[in-house]
């Protein structure tokens, strides 16, 4: 016996679960929506742990967008916590304020500035390159040497096991410098976390589609391909995978999450450290860039302003990509790009599937990016099949 559904949708990510819940509540149409995880939400999961505390459970997910569309859609499944992201950087000792701002330039030159003291002196330190196209260069070009070492090569690397030379100038781009005071980590108008957590939005969207959508957990789509009839297919997996690595593997950067829980006796003991009481570290992320294997640890209840005595630190080791591994980010370099497209051009010629989010495109989106891509997508397919 098999199945009928309208679309039969490949993974319960942000990208995934906004198609289900596009399609079932604006046309009426039913949503097989296949997880091979055991759990929806893809990466933007989050969950209590055994000690109460809400955690991210693919690294912090920091939630912002300039797009009032995308907040006001989101806004139907939640209420909002707003944050200001915090991080610092651990190097030479000492936390140092990051991104790098007038606070950062005070501390390495040790003495009170303006930021048309530190205009001018970046303007003597950077190196003159005229149109930087990969990350060294860029940032060499707005900072100079001495910044660029202590606070960008060593994180990159280990990031991405890729110098910053051979790597897109967008990835070490996407930090900010700064010559104010402005200490924030994102740049966006609205920055803020869902209140009940990313998983609860998640249930509230599969929840608005009533019975049109059903959601298989721990399956991969091949299982049921052979069970289900359907008329349009939404990817959101391996763009790779989808075409059996016709064309050779994609290449991306895994992680590994090691965690690390504290009650609120032993958190007592790091009070100096942390400077807030019922806290491991004094910021939501802190930055390693030159010590350690790890990049960074991250405490989000700074940011989830959950009331719980206890705290889970989480570090985060950057892995190469392999079995058994999550493809977690793909590689922002040439050879990768040169790769990708080659599976674009046969995704193109696929005309009854829809390959969107952050895999299926094989490129690093934001939450809000993924949200704007599916009812993009939701459009488009409406359009199509309006009379
Ligand atoms: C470590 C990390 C930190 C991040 N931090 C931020 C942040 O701070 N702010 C921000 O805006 N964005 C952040 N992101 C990006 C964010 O995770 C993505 O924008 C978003 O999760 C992408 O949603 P998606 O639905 O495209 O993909 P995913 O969330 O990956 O969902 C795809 C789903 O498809 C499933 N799937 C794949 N193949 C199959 C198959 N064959 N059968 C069945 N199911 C399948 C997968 O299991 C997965 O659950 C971060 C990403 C990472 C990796």
């Amino acid at each position: 016996m098999a199945w009928d559904f309208d679309y039969l949708i490949v993974g319960a990510g942000f990208s995934g679960l906004t198609m289900a819940e596009r399609l079932a509540t604006q046309m009426g149409a039913t949503c097989l929506v296949v997880e091979r995880r055991g759990h929806i939400g893809g990466n933007a999961y989050d969950r209590y742990d055994d000690h109460g505390v809400l955690i991210h459970a693919y690294g912090p997910h920091y939630f912002r967008t300039n797009s009032p569309r995308i907040r006001e859609y989101l806004s139907q499944f939640t209420d909002w916590h707003p944050v200001d992201y915090k991080i610092l950087s651990w190097t030479h000792g000492a936390y140092w304020p990051f991104p790098i701002n007038l606070n950062t330039f005070e501390q390495l030159i040790g003495k009170p500035s303006t930021p048309e003291e530190m205009v001018a002196t970046l303007d003597q330190w950077k190196v003159r390159i005229e149109a930087p196209t990969n990350s060294e260069d860029l940032i060499l070009s707005q900072v100079g040497r001495r910044l660029y070492e202590q606070f960008f090569e060593g994180y990159t690397l280990k990031q991405w096991h890729r110098h910053p030379r051979e790597l897109d100038a967008s990835v070490c781009g996407r930090i900010p410098i700064r010559t104010n005071r402005d200490d924030r980590y994102l740049t966006e108008d609205f920055q803020a976390l869902p209140t009940a957590g990313y998983t609860r939005l998640f249930e509230r969207m599969l929840a608005a589609c009533g019975n049109r959508a059903k959601i298989l957990l721990h399956t991969d789509y091949r299982e049921v391909m052979p069970h289900v009839n359907f008329h349009h297919m939404i990817y959101t997996g391996p763009v790779d995978e989808y075409f059996d690595h016709c064309e050779g593997r994609l290449p991306y950067r895994s992680l590994r999450f090691e965690s690390e829980s504290f009650t609120a006796g032993q958190l007592t003991s790091r009070a100096s450290i942390s400077r807030k009481k019922g806290f491991w570290q004094p910021a939501m992320q802190v930055n390693f860039p030159n010590d350690h294997a790890y990049t960074r640890i991250v405490e989000i209840k700074h940011a989830t302003g959950q009331l719980c005595e206890n705290s889970t630190i989480v570090r985060e080791y950057p892995e190469d990509f392999g079995p058994g591994k999550e493809a977690y980010y793909p590689i922002p370099a040439a050879d990768a790009a040169t790769l990708y497209a080659r599976y674009k051009a046969r995704a193109d010629a696929e005309k009854t599937t829809s390959f969107i989010g952050r895999l299926a495109t094989y490129k690093y989106y934001n939450m809000d990016q993924i949200v704007g891509m599916a009812l993009a997508e939701f459009e488009k397919i409406r359009r199509a099949t309006s009379p």
